[in-house]
């Protein structure tokens, strides 16, 4: 027997509700691998599945949860054995299979990546399925030509996970880094992460209808989506590219087509669920190496599996700063 947090749904009302419950090894969905879970993490997506599920979740009782690290307990294909540390990010884990808020999980090999040397699995966690898609943004924007000088790099959304990530990853890189932040009392976090300047949401989040403004940026981590990315496109450098992450802000995109046509700007779109193995070991590997582990620290608030159903509601609200990892045991 192990604890998870169990969301269950009333036939009736529709109405769920999450506990910490304990279930048997033998509830497990059918998978290669079975994995001692050690820490899992707090996501947008995770804020949906606990609660009424947005549609994400198919099947209750739903274990969700939708990244985790641990340590292989049982394997039955080639590529892991009993003690290999691992991480899991994305492949619809946690929303149509059960996920990382439990003590023990059941996925399939192909789903997993190798932890690599230098990095804890609690550090996995601080970095999770944000961070993992922040160095995707970022290793997108280089392979485009992002160029490293007096312009900065704008990275919107910059205290929620996403952001704060990446904020940390393209100061260590050497790039100036713009972080917009909706919350004035994150300023001295974000500078600490190493943004060199602040840009206040509001002078971000309205729209004008010039199409074109002041070349200012040489490249952006866009969490946002929204009106603010499409104000920002108009505001990016000739050739310079937007990785389009999130949607914290709104999935509409009200913009015209003249910065791709009059700046050559890129729109780059990131998607870390479906992501190859290939790219997804590149980018753990470039986290261990890139991403400053003091600076990952002070991103972290701790939690446990009964903290759960109240952060979850917290981040869908915007109110989780940084990056909550869940201790599961
Ligand atoms: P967080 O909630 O941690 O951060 C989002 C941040 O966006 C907030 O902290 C806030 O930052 C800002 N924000 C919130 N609401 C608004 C608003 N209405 N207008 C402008 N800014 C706003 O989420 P994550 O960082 O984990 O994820 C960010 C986005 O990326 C989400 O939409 C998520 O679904 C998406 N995502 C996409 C992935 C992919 O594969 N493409 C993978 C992971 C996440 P501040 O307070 O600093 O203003």
């Amino acid at each position: 027997m192990f604890n998870a947090l169990v969301v269950n749904k009333d036939a009736e009302s529709g109405k769920t509700n999450a506990s910490v419950q304990s279930i048997n090894v033998s509830d497990l969905p059918d998978g290669d691998v079975l994995i001692d879970v050690e820490f899992s993490t707090v996501n947008y997506k995770d804020g949906l599945c606990i609660g009424p599920g947005g549609g994400l979740v198919r099947n209750y009782p739903h274990v969700p949860g939708i990244d985790f690290a641990g340590t292989v307990a049982e394997s039955s294909d080639d590529r892991y054995k009993a003690g290999d540390r691992v991480v899991l990010t994305g492949w619809r884990v946690g929303e149509v299979h059960w996920g990382g808020y439990a003590q023990k999980a059941r996925v399939k090999a192909d789903w997993l990546v190798p932890l690599p040397d230098g990095l804890t699995t609690r550090q996995a966690m601080a970095v999770g399925t944000a961070g993992f898609t922040a160095m995707l943004a970022v290793m997108a924007l280089e392979n485009q030509g992002m160029v490293k000088g007096e312009k900065p790099v704008l990275v919107t959304g910059a205290a929620g996970g996403v952001g704060s990530v990446a904020t940390a990853i393209l100061a260590n890189l050497g790039y100036n880094v713009a972080a917009v932040t909706g919350r004035a009392e994150a300023s001295e976090y974000l500078t600490s992460l190493g943004a060199t300047q602040i840009v206040p949401r509001e002078e971000l989040n309205e729209t004008t209808k010039r199409p074109l403004e002041s070349e200012n940026w040489a490249g952006c981590v866009d969490a946002v989506g929204g009106d603010m990315l499409a104000r920002v496109l108009g505001q990016m450098c000739y050739g310079a590219s937007v990785a389009a992450v999130g949607l914290a802000g709104g999935a509409g995109l009200p913009a015209t087509v003249i910065p791709f046509l009059l700046r050559g700007v890129n729109l780059l779109g990131i998607d870390s669920v479906m992501q190859p193995y290939d790219n997804r070991l590149a980018a753990w590997q470039r986290i261990a190496s890139d991403l400053p582990m003091d600076k990952l620290e002070a991103m972290i608030n701790p939690a446990t599996l009964s903290d759960l159903p109240s952060l979850g509601s917290d981040i869908l609200k915007g109110q989780v700063r940084g990056r909550v990892v869940v201790d599961v045991n």
